[in-house]
């Protein structure tokens, strides 16, 4: 549902963006003649040939191009800005055959290494798909993105990891310090750029100081690539093309962030993210199916390949934030050993609690709140000065990630409930490692952020958060 705001704003958006594809459109035909009038050594390999380029798109990929997903209200036209519109579409499978294509020109200055990091929550998507488990499902895309010239594929858990571990210790530190700072508590999870987009720049100064300052998996995994991985291959981060796989499109406004820009090589942190969606029309195009792909194990930041099975977190179909900050809150805090959270659904299944008493006191209060209702109630709540939580999983689809929309719709661009529940299948078979076990972060944390409390970690694994003056005033609409 949208306000008249918003919808007004949305047409200019949606206008914006036919008129960029069009500039689009009129710039790929002069780029095709100046291929045809070359000598030919220099025409681009046959990895997406102009013909592909051209080719009548399929009514999903149609469908892709045309609509503005963003979470619906969420991170709509009323936040994003024109220059951000045309960055965001910039971001798109061309992009991607753009560089791939450089890297095969005699011309190196301008090759790039290729690095595809894939978020957990993309992989249910192929597994589904193509009926494979998750793990061969992900060998299988490492063969694919492999074999079209990608030179590294990464698992991006390690930077959930990362997040999980840093906003367990922010949690802990705001509860503690509850009576002597104003803002400190509800504390709202960070991860979901669909959330921190409408925070930003609608709700503002009301919300921004109750968000946790740990960066999201993505923002993290950009700095690992760009910072700790370009380091140790010997590189410049501008030499380094980053690619994210995601659920969905909020993701491709995260990655303009100022705050995961380094100025010097004039390079993003993430260069570009598609959606799983955006892979898969790929695979289409190239008439491939992941089943004939090879299976080939993930990369590791340490430059060695990963043969172990992929591991995910526990948690409702997200990153599990709310289960590890409980249980981890519950030890530190009250010494109590937490093995399993009871749910109580409140409104819908979509916005549920777990609390934890002691002594006959309420001593933990944490909500998920999911989609955008849910969201606007708990907003409310915090703006009446009635929102008991000590801590809130905010993500703005209803379902959680899983049911991002650059996966989980159907060709006509409804939700796809019968894929969403073979992903929520075999996402739930994957085995749950908790992120203080991972070897690898704690080597991290020596080798490239120099201890766990360091300066450099609240440099690369933390941000702040902008707040603008609000472009509408939101909290009134009836919804
Ligand atoms: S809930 Fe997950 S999939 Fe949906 S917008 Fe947020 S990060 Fe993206």
């Amino acid at each position: 549902m949208k306000c008249d705001n918003c919808t007004k704003k949305m047409y200019d958006f949606r206008l914006a963006v036919h008129l960029l594809q069009w500039v689009e459109a009129i710039n790929s035909v002069e780029c095709n003649k100046k291929q045809k009038n070359g000598d030919g050594q220099n025409a681009p390999v046959d990895v997406l040939s102009s013909n592909e380029e051209n080719a009548e798109p399929s009514e999903f990929h149609k469908l892709a191009n045309s609509k503005i997903f963003l979470s619906d209200c969420l991170a709509c036209d009323s936040c994003v800005t024109s220059d951000e519109a045309a960055r965001v579409f910039q971001q798109n499978q061309k992009e991607f055959f753009h560089v791939l294509n450089l890297n095969k020109k005699c011309d190196t200055s301008k090759h790039k290494v290729l690095a595809v990091s894939i978020c957990p929550q993309s992989l249910p998507y192929f597994a589904a798909k193509f009926n494979l488990c998750v793990t061969e499902a992900a060998k299988r895309l490492c063969g694919f993105l492999k074999c079209l010239g990608v030179h590294y594929v990464f698992d991006t858990t390690i930077a959930a990891d990362f997040s999980i571990l840093e906003s367990q210790k922010e949690f802990v530190q705001r509860y503690r310090n509850q009576n002597q700072e104003e803002h400190a508590l509800p504390m709202f999870a960070s991860a979901c750029p669909g959330w921190i987009q409408y925070a930003e720049r609608v709700l503002s100064s009301l919300v921004t100081p109750h968000i946790c300052t740990a960066k999201s998996p993505q923002q993290i995994m950009g700095s690992l690539i760009k910072g700790y991985f370009a380091r140790q291959q010997n590189l410049s981060s501008d030499k380094i093309f980053h690619i994210i796989v995601a659920p969905c499109y909020d993701k491709k406004l995260e990655a303009l962030r100022e705050d995961v820009y380094a100025p010097l090589y004039h390079s993003q942190d993430v260069d570009c993210v598609l959606t799983s969606g955006e892979v898969f029309q790929v695979m289409e195009q190239r008439k491939v199916s992941l089943k004939e792909a090879a299976e080939v194990p993930f990369d590791t930041l340490f430059g060695g390949i990963n043969e172990s099975d992929l591991m995910r977190h526990d948690g409702r179909r997200s990153d599990g934030y709310l289960e590890h900050i409980f249980k981890h809150a519950a030890k530190e805090l009250f010494d109590t050993e937490v093995k399993e959270l009871t749910y109580k659904v409140l409104k819908n299944k979509d916005f549920q609690e777990v609390t934890l008493e002691k002594g006959g006191e309420t001593v933990l209060r944490f909500a998920a709140a999911y989609g955008f209702r849910n969201i606007q109630n708990m907003v409310l709540k915090l703006k009446k000065g009635k929102c008991s939580y000590h801590f809130v999983e905010v993500l703005a689809c209803p379902g959680g990630c899983l049911n991002g929309k650059g996966q989980a719709q159907t060709e006509d661009g409804k939700p796809d409930k019968a894929l969403l529940k073979q992903m929520e299948e075999v996402y739930a078979a994957v085995p749950v490692q908790l992120p203080e076990t991972n070897g690898h972060v704690q080597k991290l944390y020596q080798e490239w952020l120099e201890g766990m409390d360091s300066v450099k970690v609240q440099q690369s694994l933390h941000t702040k958060y902008s707040s603008e003056k609000p472009v509408a005033n939101s909290l009134d609409i009836k919804w």
